[in-house]
């Protein structure tokens, strides 16, 4: 049981602890005038800043989550300690040695055991340190075929000197068995800390072996810069463990709440308000020491929300912030993966994200060793938007040669363009769209732009919410291939479109139609279903409307259909209203009625008007009111 900390250490951890200092190693501050500082909330996540630290006061107080106190409660809130684990880590980062009442400083016994697992790991970082500029000659023999040599002779290969080396931690884990926990056992550590920590674990043989053996490694420090875990990677290519190994998740480490290199970039990305992600320790080593340091990279884990809001307080990315997050891939089919899926989570920040995509597959690391450090800052000023990034991903899945590539591709683009959040931009980017597709038609591919940003929320008010849920490395394949660009199949389309769409507009003149109005078989079906479910004129909601539809459809291939229909814009821009629905129905009716006259007249040439007359005679007096109907249609069709 760690004895209590005596009172005046308390004191003077807390004289030694400014609040601006404290808070400031977590997120960025800026003024807020009257001698306050604000920052983005780490308690809550928030768009714009409520969180205020006061330098006069010594405290801190959200206005939003009313979370509030001075920097010992920060420091407990935030890294969910205990008030005494709390005193210990300001107390370190302050160089306070406490003392506990009712004795000295006895290694092992008082202090905390997160505060042991931390200098475990500090002992270990050093233990690495010491180790890479170890004489291969003096070792004794450990059997090992990778030795501190081979460790440096990585570093070397890759433009890393022992000095660039001795800036990041990095070292060497012998090839050795239990080096490391021989040697933290003579420090006092137990067995149980080792273990712990992540350092060592438990042989098959029961006994306690080194967690890394023959790697190279990389201390993962926090914010505070405390190591609280180490990557490694195998130097050994008989190694048959993975290439990178990372401490498991202890009570230090969470490994998505970590970025390796933040504690060295924090304060530039916090002046910069710019962010680079990279892939590999390597990585940040060389973006930094090529003049880039807002470099990070994630720990044996994809980059995700957790990293997403770390950042965020970094940068103090708020509304209004012009702040820059830059992802940076290799060209290749996983670097695209990659890059896509960083897109997912784009609308997390407010900043604008980019990518940057590194030419010849080329990582930083290998950049700078080919091509100097200037051609990693190339690198980063070459981003383009993470958009365009992932638009042209879409667009090279499909045949843009063909009208339903063409199509398929704007289908799966146009819901990327709506999720860009500045309204003229992301017309200026469909815009693009229409270029880049070859459709020549910028109004069409804004209406479907404009449909899927109001589904978002993005445009004006929500009408349609799209049933269009497709994961987006799935192609498109349109549920019937048909010429679309024929243009009786284009009206019957649009008039389905508006009727599983905008049903209040079609009225009595769409349910009286019949399926045999409609050329396209599918076409009639969908009537079908309409009709069978009470038709528009039962229609509630849009939303449901469409529900009930996809329920009704008979197969998963009607289903994709009705879904097609419920989710394609129409071919007007802005919202149709009753005017634009009337024509469109009666354009359908009159091409109708149309064919059926066509019929009628043959018929009525194959007729013998002499033998069959009275037949003859009512059939004509049908055709003439068939012809009046159809120039009344017309008429409306046309707007006369
Ligand atoms: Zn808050």
């Amino acid at each position: 049981m760690p004895g209590r900390i005596r009172p005046e250490d308390i004191a003077a951890v807390r004289e030694r602890s400014p609040i601006v200092d404290v808070v400031g190693e977590y997120l960025q501050l800026r003024p807020a005038g009257g001698g306050s500082l604000k920052g983005l909330c780490p308690f809550h996540d928030e768009k714009s800043p409520s969180f205020n630290v006061t330098p006069g006061k010594e405290l801190y107080y959200c206005f939003s989550c009313n979370e509030g106190g001075d920097a010992i409660r920060f420091v407990q809130e935030v890294d969910k300690l205990s008030f005494a684990e709390a005193i210990e880590k300001l107390a370190a980062r302050a160089g306070i040695e406490l003392r506990y009442e009712g004795g000295g400083y006895v290694p092992g016994q008082e202090t905390s055991q997160r505060r042991r697992l931390i200098e475990a790991n500090k002992a270990a970082q050093e233990f690495y340190a010491t180790q890479l500029r170890a004489d291969n000659s003096n070792r004794r023999g450990s059997g090992g075929a990778v030795t501190a040599e081979t460790a440096r002779a990585f570093l070397a290969e890759r433009g890393f000197e022992l000095a660039d080396a001795e800036r990041f931690g990095v070292g060497f884990a012998p090839q050795a068995w239990d080096e490391l926990t021989r040697h933290l056992r003579g420090r006092g550590f137990t067995d149980d800390e080792l273990a712990k920590a992540g350092l060592a674990r438990r042989s098959s043989r029961g006994t306690l072996i080194d967690m890394f053996r023959g790697r190279m490694m990389w201390p993962i420090r926090d914010l505070a810069g405390d190591t609280v875990a180490f990557g490694a990677r195998k130097l050994d290519p008989d190694d048959d463990g993975p290439k990178y190994l990372n401490t498991p998740e202890t009570s230090l480490f969470k490994k998505s709440h970590v970025l390796y290199g933040a504690d060295l970039a924090r304060r530039e990305i916090g002046r910069q308000r710019k962010a680079v992600i990279v892939e590999g320790y390597t990585d940040v080593m060389a973006c930094h020491l090529a003049g880039e340091p807002t470099a990070v990279a994630t720990c044996g884990t994809s980059f995700g929300d957790d990293h997403v809001k770390l950042l965020r307080r970094l940068i103090m990315d708020a509304e209004g912030s012009d702040g820059a997050v830059i992802f940076t891939f290799d060209g290749d089919a996983a670097g695209q993966k990659a890059a896509l899926r960083a897109f997912t989570l784009e609308d997390k920040f407010v900043s604008q994200t980019y990518v940057a995509v590194q030419p010849d597959g080329l990582d930083p690391c290998d950049l700078r060793l080919k091509h100097g450090g200037g051609a990693i800052r190339d690198l980063i000023a070459r981003r383009v938007p993470l958009f365009e990034f992932a638009i042209k991903a879409v667009l090279g899945k499909h045949d843009l040669d063909s009208t339903d590539g063409q199509l398929a591709a704007l289908d799966e683009a146009a819901p990327i363009v709506a999720r860009i959040k500045d309204k003229g931009k992301r017309e200026r980017y469909a815009v693009n769209l229409d270029r880049w597709l070859g459709f020549m038609n910028e109004k069409f591919v804004l209406g479907r732009v404009r449909e899927h940003a109001r589904d978002t929320g993005r445009g004006r008010g929500a009408t349609i919410r799209s049933a269009d849920k497709k994961p987006a490395d799935q192609p498109h394949q349109p549920a019937y291939r048909y010429d679309r660009s024929d243009p009786v199949l284009r009206v019957e389309r649009e008039a389905l479109k508006l009727a599983v769409q905008w049903p209040a507009l079609c009225g009595p003149e769409f349910d009286e139609l019949g399926a045999d109005a409609f050329v396209v078989p599918v076409h009639g079906s969908v009537f079908g279903l309409i009709a069978g479910r009470g038709g528009v004129a039962s229609a509630g909601r849009a939303r449901e409307w469409v529900a009930a539809l996809l329920e009704a459809a008979p197969d998963d291939r009607a289903r994709a259909f009705v879904n097609e229909l419920a989710v394609e814009s129409l071919q007007v821009s802005g919202d149709p209203d009753e005017k634009y629905a009337g024509v469109i129905l009666a354009r359908v009716g009159e091409l109708a009625l149309g064919r059926r006259i066509a019929e009628f007249k043959g018929k009525l040439q194959r007729m013998n008007a002499e033998t069959e007359q009275a037949t003859h005679m009512r059939l004509f007096k049908e055709l003439v009111k068939l012809e009046e109907r159809r120039k009344a249609l017309l008429d409306r069709a046309t707007g006369g």
